[in-house]
């Protein structure tokens, strides 16, 4: 507390006041006493945009999330153990049957072993799971390479953990990583750099090649990878995911990251889990223990049956998806947004120079404002934005809202 909070906090109890505001909260109103450790960060785009959509209600397809509920087997199960005592707290890392449940998946489909007593620690979201990752290994001064447009948590948890961000911008217009600005990028404070495939917001996909020539850049490096897989079943057009856990060299030396929310349509329900190896789990534990000690017992166990039950609901995810992004661009075929190629995630790239010279924050603005349709810019994923004229729409939503939406896009 400062001088003047600290002295109006004593007058005001020596003489118990007429005014209504003790005079210290007062001059926290006037004079800010807190040094902001994130001074550039504001509210999220994803928040905000949502916000204005409901305030014009206006369609969003800004933040990304579905329109539509969830397998109703899923919501039964929740039911189940809601009404069956799963409502303490569970082990810190997560209830056993759902790690073992992702460790046998990853056996089954991955074709990988992870130990699911020392190696799977289920997380508040994938959120939770980046933060605590990023903590577990960045100290200060070190830095850490993102690629550019990046998902927005990133580089505040760096900045949390004291570490400076390196942003190496993605190339254009197919969004795909430049390995040799990574490797010119890499010194020896360089403690970790940070993938995402599919990539959000660009739904660019990494390919095998990408994981050699990543491991093959950092092999003489003292470094780790964080890789944001969250969107790794929502992938088109026969793609395979390219996870970093199958791949031999860099597994030893990856977290990997992942959502529920993204693979069973219930982004609100905030369970995610980090795959990585044994030391890294213990120093990620130790963050994620006093972060959030661990995360919801009901949906665990819902989660759990239905992935043991029903593992063809992750197998058909990305058919389910091709089809919104195929009807989707195919319904603004005759519009003026000119679309960019989509290989993964639930979100379509438009370029509307066509239609606007407006930046893209303000066309997100006006189009949500005047035309009644959310989308998201891309200027808020990079720290030197591009002079492009894109922004990004989520298809996550029912046939017909996408053909409603279309509807407006098509008069623009
Ligand atoms: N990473 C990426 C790339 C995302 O798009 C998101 C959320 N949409 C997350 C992480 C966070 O996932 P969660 O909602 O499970 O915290
Ligand atoms: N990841 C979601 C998106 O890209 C939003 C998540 C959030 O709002 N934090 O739209």
């Amino acid at each position: 507390m400062g001088v003047h909070g600290e002295k109006g906090y004593q007058d005001w109890k020596k003489n118990p006041p007429a005014h209504k505001v003790p005079p210290f909260i007062a001059d926290c109103a006037m004079t800010s006493r807190i040094q902001s450790k994130l001074p550039d960060v504001g509210t999220t785009i994803f928040t905000v945009m949502s916000r204005m959509a409901e305030e014009y209600n206006a369609i969003n397809l800004s933040q990304g999330f579905p329109d539509f509920e969830p397998d109703e087997g899923l919501i039964e199960r929740l039911e189940h153990h809601l009404r069956h005592g799963k409502n303490q707290y569970p082990p810190m890392s997560g209830i056993l049957p759902l790690r073992q449940a992702i460790s046998d998946k990853l056996r089954d489909y991955s074709r990988i072993d992870v130990d699911p007593e020392t190696e799977i620690t289920i997380t508040s979201g994938a959120t939770e799971a980046l933060f605590c990752a990023i903590g577990a290994v960045v100290q200060p001064g070190n830095r850490v390479i993102v690629f550019d447009p990046a998902y927005d948590s990133y580089e505040p948890a760096v900045s949390l953990a004291g570490g400076e961000t390196v942003h190496i911008p993605m190339t254009l217009p197919d969004y795909r990583i430049d390995w040799d600005a990574l490797e010119q990028a890499l010194d020896p404070d360089t403690r970790l750099i940070i993938i995402n495939s599919p990539h959000n917001p660009s739904s660019s996909i990494l390919h095998r090649e990408d994981l050699d020539r990543l491991a093959a850049a950092i092999r003489n490096h003292d470094c780790y990878v964080l890789s944001d897989e969250v969107y790794e079943h929502i992938i088109f057009d026969g793609h395979g995911h390219a996870s970093v856990l199958t791949h031999e060299e860099l597994r030893g030396r990856s977290m990997a990251v992942f959502s529920f929310g993204k693979t069973y349509h219930v982004t609100g329900w905030k369970v995610g889990y980090c795959v990585a190896p044994s030391d890294l789990t213990v120093e990620f534990r130790k963050i994620h223990q006093f972060n959030v000690f661990t995360t919801t017992t009901p949906m665990q166990w819902a989660i759990a049956d239905f992935l043991i039950s029903s593992p063809g609901s992750f197998l058909e995810l990305g058919a389910f998806y091709q089809h919104k992004r195929d009807l989707f661009c195919s319904l603004l075929e005759q519009s003026r947004f000119r679309l960019l190629p989509a290989g993964g995630t639930y979100f379509q790239l438009a370029d509307y120079s066509e239609i606007s010279d407006l930046g893209d924050t303000d066309f997100a603005n006006w189009i949500t404002r005047e035309k009644g349709i959310a989308a998201i810019p891309l200027s808020p994923f990079y720290h030197a934005a591009p002079d492009t004229r894109i922004v990004r729409f989520c298809f996550a939503k029912q046939d017909d809202t996408l053909r409603e939406a279309a509807q407006i896009l098509n008069t623009l």
